[in-house]
């Protein structure tokens, strides 16, 4: 069935079709899990642009950059012929960037600014505090840094942060307004920025508004729950009261509360747009009955929700299963043997599957176990790779190539390798920008001319410098051939592969150098924009779905957040345990809870015919072992949808007492059948599993880990059980068995 315009609309139900057909005006689309809201946005754009609309006058924004390519070539198959050149469809923070580089200089920054990460903003915190006289250990830094990030979020500038009391050492105003003063001087935004200061912008400048609004007349968002404040507001600004703004969501997959999502944002959607139409989706076309009844059974469980009934045409098909493993390596090697049986006996391909998991670091005895049964997988955890020390290094040297000003870039480059500039001279130089109100790049000649930097520091800087500068000059070379004989004239790489530097091989490091080169090489030859800003720009924006090849025909292992709006036929779901999934964080917290169990939701949701959730009775955390009761969400399970030979089992009482185990102890979860856990524990290969390697981890590595959140590896002590310090962001320093982290993005 084609509608006037030409679109098929033949796989479309009633409503989705009402909604791709919708005139003008603001709508929402709440449907639950899989109903179809992504098809109808894409069905919804190609339909626009057949009826003669713009392409250009389109904005679609999504979450990740892969749900905007999975979209932009949805919509490209729908129009066939036709051209969607000119359609925007992004992410938020890439349009904000976007949106930056081309009005960032009524905020005072060029085109070429740097996107400042965590780290980054740590650094120019730092040095605002101390500019008040004020210090504060790494603990205090990174909580008033995410105080920042929270008034960010909620749509303000970092003057409205409010840190802990304990570390307000020097009044917040002012250390914010330094703060700003700073980015300001390294022509450099936050993540936050990146959203906060375009919806300023849009609404302090009414002209500026009215050019976008007349631009995009037609804007689409998806997954509208995860939306926090400042994204709203950007929003309302673009597009006002009776715009055609067209939104789609469902509150029981809002799981970005920790980032200031706010549920209450799709809750009041038709009060903010008086007149919206709202519509509504309850058939699911994802998942077979078992399946959808069970994620209805589980978020059936959370108060503070609009409550709709999925249904399904589909069969019950298949029960879930359920797996309760004696440990966390007989739990991963129980999945990896049930990936082979499905593919073995039920014609699924290793493709079909993923494994789903609260934490990244619960995937690192099922990659060993994977590995070991020889089955292909990826795991979708891609960033850890730009925290690398010798990465982050590079990627020193090419932002200041890009953005010379960017001071954290230069204070980390200007020594790395040894220059002699150490850290007086560093502080001289710091003085003097401050003293001149400039950023450190601007600052060195005069320093050097005033005499702050004499003998070997002095020459250092001066060579740093003068290396810089012929390496960014644009000699009609592409710039990674400058770059490449700048990593190499830098010495950079001549350090990256010193055997002597950490544990793991300098052969490695070198080589993550050059794939970095490389990474840009194949930028400039596909990208729409190849200069070395968009490179950077980009590799700021990925998030770890986006880095991942989910096509490669192999088992896919990632987060539940990195699955969002994703789907696959076989679903596994691990570490079903109180303190672990629900998280720790949010035991004895109702609104952390409800939250969780939104995330349960997700994962049930993302399978289509079979669903396996598994959790260990016992599983070493901080080096301990800790019996971890089963999670309240298999509780919840209604008993039908699981397979009945999954029986009861009595919760082992008398472990539970002495181990302290996590309070809620239902458990009514599950023995399962061969492969015995015993009979696994027994295997001598076995007790080598897992035992991660800490050549995996330098110092300056950001890791996770389950019980303890973020943290940044100080120490690595190798032997049998290679041990690491680390500092975490919220208790401070502790020592932990490598084998119970894993690295870590944030
Ligand atoms: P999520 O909440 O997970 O983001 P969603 O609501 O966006 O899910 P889609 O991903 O658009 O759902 O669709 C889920 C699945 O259902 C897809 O495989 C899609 O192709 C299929 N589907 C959607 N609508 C229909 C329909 N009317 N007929 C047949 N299949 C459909
Ligand atoms: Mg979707």
């Amino acid at each position: 069935m084609k509608d006037a315009a030409g679109v098929d609309l033949s796989g479309l139900n009633a409503v989705q079709r009402a909604a791709v057909l919708h005139d003008e005006g603001p709508l929402l689309l709440l449907a639950g899990a899989g109903t179809g809201k992504t098809r109808v946005v894409t069905h919804r754009i190609a339909r626009l642009v057949r009826s003669g609309v713009q392409p250009s006058s389109i904005l679609a924004l999504t979450f990740t950059n892969k749900a905007a390519r999975e979209m932009r070539e949805r919509v490209a198959a729908l129009l066939g012929e036709h051209d969607p050149a000119g359609l925007t469809i992004s992410t938020f923070h890439a349009l904000g960037a976007r949106f930056l580089r081309e009005h960032g200089t009524a905020l005072g920054r060029t085109r070429n600014f740097t996107i400042y990460d965590d780290d980054d903003q740590i650094g120019v915190l730092r040095e605002a505090l101390s500019y008040l006289g004020g210090a504060l250990p790494a603990k205090g830094l990174k909580a008033w840094r995410r105080a920042i990030d929270t008034a960010k979020n909620a749509g303000q500038g970092a003057e409205s942060a409010t840190p802990p009391l304990e570390w307000a050492v020097v009044d917040p105003g002012l250390a914010g307004a330094r703060y700003e003063l700073l980015m300001e001087r390294a022509n450099a935004f936050d993540f936050g920025d990146l959203i906060v200061r375009p919806a300023q912008l849009l609404q302090e400048v009414p002209a500026l508004a009215d050019r976008y609004r007349a631009r995009w007349r037609w804007v689409l968002v998806d997954e509208f729950q995860d939306t926090n404040a400042a994204q709203y507001d950007w929003l309302k600004a673009l597009a006002p009261q009776d715009a055609n703004l067209f939104v789609v969501g469902d509150d029981d997959q809002s799981i970005y509360g920790w980032r200031g999502a706010e549920v209450e944002n799709i809750l009041q959607f038709p009060h903010e747009y008086r007149g919206a139409r709202v519509l509504r989706l309850e058939q699911n076309y994802r998942s077979d009955g078992h399946i959808l009844a069970a994620a209805n059974g589980v978020i059936a469980h959370n108060e503070r929700r609009l409550g709709k009934a999925l249904w399904s045409e589909r069969a019950d098909g298949l029960r879930l299963e359920l797996f309760a493993a004696h440990d966390a390596r007989g739990e991963a090697r129980w999945v990896a043997e049930r990936i082979r049986g499905f593919c073995r006996e039920e014609g699924f391909a290793p493709g079909d599957v993923a494994v789903l998991m609260r934490a990244n670091h619960l995937s690192l005895d099922l990659e060993e176990a994977l590995a070991q049964t020889g089955t292909p997988y990826v795991v979708v955890r891609g960033r850890s790779f730009y925290d690398r020390a010798e990465v982050r290094d590079v990627m020193a040297y090419l932002r200041l190539l890009v953005n010379p000003n960017d001071d954290v870039a230069f204070r980390r480059a200007v020594n790395t390798p040894t220059r002699g500039v150490g850290r007086t001279s560093l502080e001289r130089l710091g003085a003097r920008a401050v003293a001149l109100g400039c950023s450190l790049h601007v600052a060195a000649p005069a320093a050097i001319a005033a005499g702050d930097l004499r003998g070997r520091s002095r020459a250092g800087v001066e060579s740093f410098m003068d290396m810089l500068d012929r390496a960014g000059r644009d000699d009609g070379r592409p710039a990674s051939e400058r770059v490449r004989a700048l990593l190499t004239e830098s010495g950079l790489v001549l350090e990256a592969a010193d055997d002597d530097l950490g544990r793991e091989s300098g052969e490695g490091r070198e080589g993550n150098v050059w794939r970095l080169v490389d990474a840009l090489e194949t930028h400039e030859r596909e990208a729409a924009d190849p200069s070395l800003a968009a490179y950077l720009e980009q590799v700021r924006l990925v998030s770890d779905i986006d880095l991942a090849d989910l096509s490669g025909g192999a088992v896919s292992l990632m987060t539940i957040h990195a699955a969002k709006g994703l789907e696959f036929p076989v679903v596994f779901v691990l570490g079903l345990e109180e303190g672990v999934f629900p998280n720790a964080r949010a035991l004895g917290d109702g609104e952390g809870i409800e939250e969780e169990r939104r995330l349960c939701y997700v994962a049930l949701t993302r399978a289509r015919r079979r669903l396996v959730l598994t959790r260990a009775r016992q599983r070493n955390t901080f080096g301990e072992t800790r019996h971890n009761a089963s999670s309240r969400f298999l509780s919840e399970l209604p008993p039908e949808a699981v397979e009945p030979r999954y029986l009861p089992e009595p919760p082992p009482a008398s472990r539970l007492r002495r181990s302290g185990a996590w309070p809620h102890a239902h458990d009514p979860v599950a023995v399962a059948p061969a492969p015995s856990t015993d009979e696994l524990c027994t295997d001598p290969t076995y007790d080598d599993f897992g035992g991660a390697d800490g050549g995996a981890y330098r110092p300056g590595m950001r890791v996770w880990h389950a019980q303890f959140g973020a943290g940044r590896v100080q120490r690595v002590a190798s032997g049998t059980r290679p041990t690491l310090t680390i500092d975490f962001d919220e208790i401070g320093e502790r020592k932990i068995l490598a084998s119970f982290v894993s690295p870590y993005e944030g």
